[in-house]
């Protein structure tokens, strides 16, 4: 690694634009890897040589293709938003992940996995989740593809967001709260983790973002990366070129790098990540990974990470549970390092006003995440709009009923406050 790690930004985005990651060893320059305990590493192992079986199969792929059409609900649509690119100056695209079953471009990643799990034998599947999105596509997943779904959550994360529970059970799937460790999203995911080392041929774990141990990060990649195949194609045939700048959320990553992998090589569009600004810079006061954080190996994989100066992994926060991560998936941490991408942060504040404006210029409730990309990019617009007309594409990684717990004490609120 001490090679790589000195590898210059024009050699590494080279390698990236020459389609070299990740490498054999799951590596995306310094990034990336499986850095997992023993016991752990026979299970990678069997799950990397099943995706080198399966996933380019033609067969798999089209079972993918035909339960991504019929039942997830794809190509989604890319929508042409009037209203926002007057007020902005650009124009405005927006590829409609909130449209998907179940509300967000989780399900392509669930759906894909499930479908590989019974490719390889699996008889039952395991997932964690944090806010219980992840859960709710998984328990959907399986419940499609016929396998039995236990889903490890944090007992703190069950009390407050009891609805997903709930959903999740609907679907069949068996939630099992986890009170060990800080009761949240990391002590499922050791949990889930522990679950299947213990059966691995049986047992199939499905991750939920593009982190982790090789070969999550690229399966995950993969199974996303319908997101941007589509939206390519539909600006070439809506707007008759590419977008000037393409910009997603990123939490773990997954919504981001599956719109923005198409377009890697296109070098006239610029790429620009949101990460959940917070309340500030502060300690513990946001979930802005690659603005703040430090290299360093979180589940697995070596990639950028909000810790202490003792290596001690930091609280985050953020107003939307699904960007409230230490980490970011190690390819992101590539594409920053290359400078192909550039990361930036909304805060909670802006995520707020972002969401009230699309829902009042084009009637969509965007999720609290994707509202994330939204600020960003009306940001970009602001400092960008000028004689030519520019045009951005935005993923709008999810729908925001999920939110109304949240809604209803800010924006809500405030605008109650305003009747009165
Ligand atoms: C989970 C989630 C995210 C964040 O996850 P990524 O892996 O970064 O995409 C973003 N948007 C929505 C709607 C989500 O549910």
């Amino acid at each position: 690694m001490s090679e790589s790690t000195t590898q210059s930004q024009a050699e590494l985005l080279a390698a990236l634009l020459a389609g070299r990651y990740p490498d054999e060893q799951g590596r995306y320059g310094p990034f990336g890897g499986r850095y997992v305990p023993e016991t752990l590493i026979p299970a990678h192992q069997r799950l990397e040589a099943g995706v080198r079986r399966w996933l380019q199969d033609a067969g798999f792929q089209a079972e993918l293709t035909h339960e991504l059409r019929t039942w997830v609900g794809r190509p989604t649509a890319l929508t042409f938003a009037p209203h926002l690119s007057q007020r902005w100056g650009v124009e405005v695209w927006l590829k409609r992940e909130d449209l998907a079953h179940t509300g967000a471009h989780k399900i392509n990643n669930a759906l894909g996995q499930a479908l590989l799990a019974r490719r390889l034998g699996a008889k039952r599947v395991v997932a964690e989740t944090g806010a219980g999105q992840h859960g709710v596509a998984s328990a959907a997943a399986c419940a499609r593809v016929g396998l039995p779904c236990t889903v490890y959550m944090g007992a703190v994360d069950m009390e407050r967001q009891a609805p997903n529970v709930g959903r999740m059970k609907l679907l069949g799937a068996t939630v099992v709260g986890v009170t060990s460790g800080d009761a949240t999203l990391r002590a499922a995911i050791d949990e889930a983790m522990r679950d299947w080392v213990g059966d691995p041929d049986g047992t199939f774990y499905i991750l939920g973002s593009a982190v982790g141990a090789h070969p999550y990060p690229y399966l995950v990649r993969e199974l996303q990366a319908v997101i941007g195949r589509e939206a390519r194609e539909q600006m070439l045939q809506q707007a008759g070129a590419l977008p000037d700048a393409l910009i997603a959320c990123v939490g773990g990553g997954s919504n981001a790098i599956g719109l923005f992998h198409a377009f890697i090589t296109d070098q006239s569009v610029r790429i620009i990540g949101v990460e959940a600004g917070g309340t500030g810079r502060g300690l513990g006061e946001n979930a802005a990974t690659l603005s703040y954080g430090r290299p360093g190996v979180l589940h697995g994989s070596h990639s950028m990470l909000l810790q202490d100066d003792n290596g001690q992994i930091q609280e985050t926060h953020s107003v939307s549970a699904g960007l409230d991560y230490p980490g970011v998936g190690p390819e992101h941490s590539l594409l920053r390092a290359a400078g192909r991408v550039s990361y930036e942060s909304a805060s909670d504040e802006e995520a707020l006003a972002a969401v009230q404006e699309l829902c009042q210029s084009e009637g969509i409730l965007p999720a609290l995440e994707s509202a994330h990309a939204l600020a960003g990019a009306k940001r970009w617009a602001a400092a960008n709009r000028g004689t030519r007309t520019l045009r951005v594409l935005i993923g709008l990684s999810g729908r925001g009923d999920k939110d109304m717990p949240t809604l209803s004490k800010t924006l809500i609120a405030r605008l109650e406050g305003q009747d009165k």
